[in-house]
């Protein structure tokens, strides 16, 4: 019964995990207007709880960040979207790298 009460334990951190992520983001999103050096705090310290609890960064929040370093996005502002082989490719211009996205998820 042990390996069952770690599993149930794990399930519930990393539902935990998400929650944090996902208001983190919140207010990343919320404070960039007034201090996006906040904004990008707070989405470091959201992929840091995200790897120590092997959680994944729920798929809408993905294009929010630079994963190159981890700097909140904010189309028109930060970051440039261009679209390119159905892909669509996020300048960053806080570490001027490129992240790619699929339009359509690979089959
Ligand atoms: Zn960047």
């Amino acid at each position: 019964m042990q390996k069952n009460n770690n599993l149930r334990k794990k399930e519930k951190d990393r539902e935990i995990a998400l929650e944090r992520i996902e208001s983190l983001f919140n207010q990343a999103k919320e404070v960039f207007k007034k201090d996006s050096s906040l904004s990008d705090r707070y989405v470091k310290i959201a992929n840091k709880i995200a790897m120590k609890t092997k959680t994944k960064i729920p798929a809408k929040f993905k294009r929010n960040f630079c994963k190159h370093c981890l700097s909140y996005l904010k189309p028109g502002i930060n970051c440039r979207i261009r679209t390119k082989n159905k892909n669509l490719i996020y300048y960053c211009m806080n570490c001027k790298k490129y992240t790619k996205f699929g339009l359509k998820k690979p089959k």
